[in-house]
């Protein structure tokens, strides 16, 4: 059977630290069929980020000028600032069955879970091996200046509470198991009934072959 498959939509939160983007690369990586959401955000960008890249940079006026134009699927104020995936391309990229991954606060997964594009996602959190691990993996990763590593360690646990409610929890503490795991969930979930609408078709088949025997 040559079928065509539904897309994905693959929510991976976590608190920040924990993992998220450099998963998420390793995921693009393993599979171009994966595409990233590309957030529109009012935060600065930071030292090599690029417009368009990790983030649609934007000013507050014009962001909420989208949220209201119904532009956003998803939006949520985090750490000050505002987060929102844009609609159009990852409907886009669902429609013509590439998977679309959106690294995104709890706030944002809760929303989706909420629209019609539920019976469609995946939601993955990532929890630290430790809230000491956590921090050493902020720091390590040198983008961000004291205060914004303590606030964002503050704001940790607030994210971590919401663990219990998607689909599978992933604790990451060696990169490559989780990496492994990852890869083992998306692959499952792309075998779901409800991913492989030709499968109607394919039933249909042999139901004629089934009577053309009997
Ligand atoms: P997030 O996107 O969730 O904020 P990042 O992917 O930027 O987190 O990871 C934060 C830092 O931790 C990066 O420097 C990354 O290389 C490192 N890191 C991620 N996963 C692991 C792991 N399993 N073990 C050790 N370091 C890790
Ligand atoms: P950062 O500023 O470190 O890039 O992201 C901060 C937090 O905002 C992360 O937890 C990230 O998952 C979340 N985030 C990024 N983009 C979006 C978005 O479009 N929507 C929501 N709800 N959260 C987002």
């Amino acid at each position: 059977m040559s079928g065509t498959r539904r897309g994905l939509l693959i929510i991976l939160s976590s608190p920040s630290g924990a993992g998220k983007s450099t998963l998420a690369r390793r995921l693009r990586d393993w599979d171009p069929d994966i595409v990233f959401s590309i957030s529109a955000t009012t935060r600065a960008p930071r030292p090599g980020e690029v417009d368009g890249r990790e983030y649609h940079f934007s000013d507050e006026a014009t962001f909420k000028q989208m949220v209201d134009d119904g532009e956003m699927l998803e939006h949520a104020f985090v750490f000050g600032n505002f987060y929102g995936s844009p609609r159009k391309p990852v409907e886009k990229a669902f429609e013509s069955g590439q998977d679309v991954l959106f690294d995104i606060d709890w706030q944002g997964a809760q929303q989706i879970a909420n629209s019609t594009l539920d019976t469609h996602t995946l939601s993955i959190f990532l929890l630290p091996p430790s809230i000491a691990a956590l921090k050493s993996r902020l720091e390590a990763r040198g983008q961000d200046d004291a205060a914004t590593i303590a606030r964002r360690m503050e704001k940790s646990w607030d994210e971590i509470s919401h663990w219990d409610s998607y689909d599978y929890v992933l604790v990451n503490d060696d990169l490559d198991t989780t990496e492994a795991q990852l890869k083992t969930i998306i692959t499952a979930t792309r075998l779901r009934r409800k991913q492989q609408p030709d499968l109607v078709e394919h039933v249909r088949g042999l139901q004629a072959e089934f009577k053309d025997l009997t």
